[in-house]
């Protein structure tokens, strides 16, 4: 059962957080002593202070990572142990999982509901999810003539480097950590500077669930210390990165100075939510626009911000995206009332208040949301109308909660449209015709395309991006896996006994 407000306040005032790298099995300061804060968005009040971690650490971490790796303790471990300890991984979240959701609730001013959701549901389901295929992945064999045995195998790729975004801290952690780990890895972790703090604790957790010193190492710190440290570490094998589109190609840029590391690759997008004249526009489907938008403040990657809505229905739509909107609660985010919490800094809502009067500035017209007198960094859901695909606000990716409705005429306008980006992450498609769903569906160009609903997909189904969304890597399903591995064929010559 949730917990009340003031409970969520309880567990609050009783947190200490734990702002500690954790290297080689130890929690530790940084190796030149230094600190950063990381505040909470919705109070403006620091949480504590945070080991900044540069490529001192970054060599730390990775010398450990080496090691044990080396060693084999973890990576040539039977694969049932590896399951083993991620199911318990699992089950520590879950047991701490109120605890873990009000922290991360406080670090990045999301809901509560959404951070229960989140911490509480889907993070031990990824370790859950991959600590099942830990000892169900098999390699093949190649067809031969009879005086040979040609073996597939499928080996873990060494030390992986994950750098993470702020706006699912901890799903966002699970996602690299898990399928890394249950293949064999060992990993450097690289929180955002902005949200740190459940990472930290999870490798506590981690520790509680036997993972062997040295195969989990956090290195809290900025992008251009410890983040390029890790782009650029000569012995970091891969490098799985999520964020921005900008920052996704100095990763490209960092494995070709330096050992031509692998590159996963998840970054932004500009992602559309059509509706073609034969849908119906009913309270599932203004609902499923409404969260495609706003759902954590707007600051999500596939958000649908491009709400391309057929000529005739875009009055009737209007007029209840709107009144959807404004039912939205912004407020304290541990009040599980509140439905939307704060931008994730102060520097965030100048930004996204800055598209806000250019899209005014360039004609389109605003219907309701801005800023909010609330105290924190908070806006208030944004809707315009009369957005042409040339406007700033329908080209480049805002991260906060505006959205564009644009009218369209036919189901070739909506495809042209839509298509008209250099994302490619993921598109929403309203239609009752199912030759128009399967035709918009395999001609749009973008990792995910979702049909008379709003979905990311699950744990099962593989998300990533098409274009400048993101590399051929993916994160969630099997494919996650060859992020972290590699494959070898060895070729055996046989004779007749
Ligand atoms: P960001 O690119 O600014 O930062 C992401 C990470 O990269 C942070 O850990 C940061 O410290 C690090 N970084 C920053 N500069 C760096 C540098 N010069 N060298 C190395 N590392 C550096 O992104 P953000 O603002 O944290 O997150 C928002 C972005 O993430 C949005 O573009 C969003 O679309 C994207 N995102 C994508 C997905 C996905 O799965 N495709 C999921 C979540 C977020």
């Amino acid at each position: 059962m949730t917990l009340s407000h003031a409970e969520f306040q309880a567990i609050a005032n009783k947190l200490k957080p734990r702002g500690q790298a954790y290297i080689n099995g130890k929690f530790c300061d940084a190796v030149d002593g230094e600190k950063f804060e990381t505040v909470n968005p919705a109070t403006g009040q620091v949480l504590t202070s945070v080991a900044y971690c540069k490529s001192a650490d970054v060599d730390k971490a990775v010398a450990a990572a080496r090691r044990v790796f080396n060693a084999g303790t973890w990576s040539r471990a039977e694969p049932e142990h590896r399951k083993d300890v991620l199911l318990k991984i699992a089950a520590l979240v879950r047991e701490h999982s109120n605890e873990l959701a009000v922290l991360e609730s406080l670090d990045t001013g999301k809901s509560i509901t959404d951070c229960l959701h989140e911490v509480g549901t889907e993070v031990p389901n990824f370790f859950q999810w991959y600590a099942e295929l830990a000892d169900k992945t098999f390699g093949k064999i190649a067809p031969t003539g009879p005086d040979a045995l040609a073996l597939i195998t499928k080996e873990p790729a060494g030390i992986a480097g994950a750098v993470l975004p702020w706006n699912f801290p901890l799903v966002m952690a699970a996602w690299k950590i898990a399928p890394a780990l249950a293949v064999g890895c060992s990993a450097v972790i690289k929180p955002a500077e902005q949200t740190p703090l459940t990472t930290i604790r999870l490798a506590e957790l981690m520790q509680e669930a036997g993972v062997p010193e040295g195969v989990i190492n956090i290195v809290p710190g900025f992008g251009e210390t410890a983040g390029k440290a890790i782009g650029m570490h000569n012995d970091i094998d891969t490098v799985s990165f999520t964020g921005s589109t900008e920052v996704g190609r100095m990763f490209m840029r960092y494995s070709g100075d330096s050992n031509l590391k692998g590159v996963g690759l998840e970054m932004g997008g500009k992602s559309p939510f059509i509706v073609l004249e034969d849908a119906a526009i009913n309270d599932d489907l203004i609902e499923h626009a409404a969260m495609s938008a706003f759902w954590n403040g707007g600051q999500n990657c596939s958000a649908n911000m491009r709400q391309l809505i057929a000529a005739p229905l875009v009055e009737e739509f209007t007029g209840r995206i709107i009144d959807r909107v404004k039912a939205f609660q912004l407020g304290d985010p541990l009040d599980p009332a509140t439905d939307i919490g704060s931008m994730i800094t102060k520097d965030h809502k100048t930004m996204v208040m800055d598209y806000i009067q250019a899209g005014m500035d360039e004609g389109a017209e605003k219907l309701t949301g801005g800023g909010s007198d609330l105290p924190g960094y908070f806006i208030e859901p944004t809707v315009f109308q009369n957005v042409t695909p040339d406007m700033k606000i329908a080209r480049e990716e805002i991260f906060g909660p505006v959205l564009g409705i644009m009218p369209v005429k036919t189901t070739e306008e909506a495809l042209a449209v839509a298509s008209d980006t250099d994302y490619g992450l993921h598109a929403t498609v309203f239609t009752k015709d199912i030759d128009r769903a399967i035709h918009m569906a395999r001609s749009l160009p973008c990792g995910t395309v979702s049909v008379n609903g709003f979905s990311e997909g699950d744990i099962k189904t593989p998300f990533g991006g098409y274009k400048q969304s993101g590399s051929l890597a993916r994160d969630n399903g099997t494919e996650a896996l060859e992020q972290y591995l590699q494959t070898k064929t060895i070729w055996i010559q046989t004779s007749a006994a």
